[in-house]
């Protein structure tokens, strides 16, 4: 699986489409306009700064990745560069849009909780470092009725799973390990929706990596299966990977 190219992205910010909602634009907006890394609030610019500022005629760009800030937030896919400096970025990517229309594009509706990126061919949402100071507590059953207190990672998660060409049925959505529990739902032929819950301890815990496989079966135009070699129905699956660190 591939993931849709950062030309096809460039071009279509600069063709001036929009695939995000004006909240979410302002909000990326106003993070880029405080940001150290934005070009217009570099007091001292480097040779490479002043190449852009003058290639793209004065309009502020992103001193990282040298995208042009009015057109980097209008992408779904994009996310803030401080990412890539592995700083905690200040917005997130929403969307991850594969290449091939046969593959699956993932949108992230909670893009609060973390990055969402495509890494070796699986879609992973990227926590960060996640403080344990940050973490609620959450009051756990125990066999003597005297309730137990915890720090613990407890987040609802939301994902859409979309093809816009070709419909998909999803056969099974299967966390391997029990703190994870996915439930899905059919929205439409093309689209379902993930609810993923995860009740993670931490104590112990420096990293986490959290697999969640879907499993599905695609459809040709006319809603008939695709068939595999064995003329049976083509099943296919794709791994959505939620990771991050605990720091203490
Ligand atoms: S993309 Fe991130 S690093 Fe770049 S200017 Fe915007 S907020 Fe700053």
């Amino acid at each position: 699986m591939e993931k849709k190219n950062k030309i096809s992205v460039i071009k279509d910010a600069l063709i001036g489409s929009v695939n995000v909602s004006e909240e979410v634009l302002q909000e990326r907006l106003d993070a880029c306009n405080g940001c150290e890394y934005n070009s217009a609030n570099v007091k001292v610019k480097n040779l490479k700064t002043k190449v852009k500022d003058s290639l793209y005629l004065g309009k502020p760009h992103c001193t990282i990745c040298s995208c042009i800030i009015d057109a980097k937030v209008t992408q779904a896919e994009e996310y803030c560069a401080k990412y890539d400096k592995g700083e905690v970025p200040l917005w997130n990517a929403l969307q991850i849009t594969t290449n091939k229309t046969v593959d699956l594009n993932i949108v992230n509706l909670t893009p609060k909780a973390g990055n969402l990126v495509l890494d070796e061919g699986n879609y992973v949402l990227d926590f960060g470092t996640i403080n344990v100071d940050t973490l609620e507590e959450v009051v756990l059953p125990t066999m003597t009725g005297k309730p137990f207190i915890k720090k613990m990672l407890n987040v609802d998660l939301q994902f859409l799973v979309v093809n816009e060409v070709y419909p998909i049925q999803i056969n099974a959505v299967e966390a391997t390990c029990g703190c994870t529990t996915p439930e899905w739902e059919k929205k439409d032929n093309t689209t379902y929706k993930l609810d993923v819950g995860l009740i993670l301890d931490v104590a112990g815990v420096d990293r986490f990596r959290k697999n969640i496989n879907i499993r599905y079966y695609q459809k040709n135009i006319n809603g008939s299966f695709i068939l595999g070699t064995n003329n049976k129905p083509l099943m296919k699956a794709v791994q959505l990977a939620l990771r991050g660190n605990i720091k203490r």
